[in-house]
């Protein structure tokens, strides 16, 4: 991109915003009502999860 030429800068600008936006529904969708979604495939139930708040002892 020569540096006189913004005449494409909206794109730099509209497409991390929109990514961004994306990704959060793709969350949402892949959550499908689950109590607990979390990075983590398995929660030990002997620790606290960082992550999503999972308390020993409680699903
Ligand atoms: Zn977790």
């Amino acid at each position: 991109m020569p540096a006189a030429d913004l005449a494409d800068l909206w794109l730099y600008l509209t497409a991390p915003v929109l990514g961004m936006l994306a990704a959060v529904e793709a969350f949402r969708f892949a959550r499908l009502g689950r109590a607990w979604f979390c990075a983590k495939l398995i929660h030990d139930d002997r620790y606290r999860c960082i992550h999503c708040g999972h308390q020993p002892g409680r699903r």
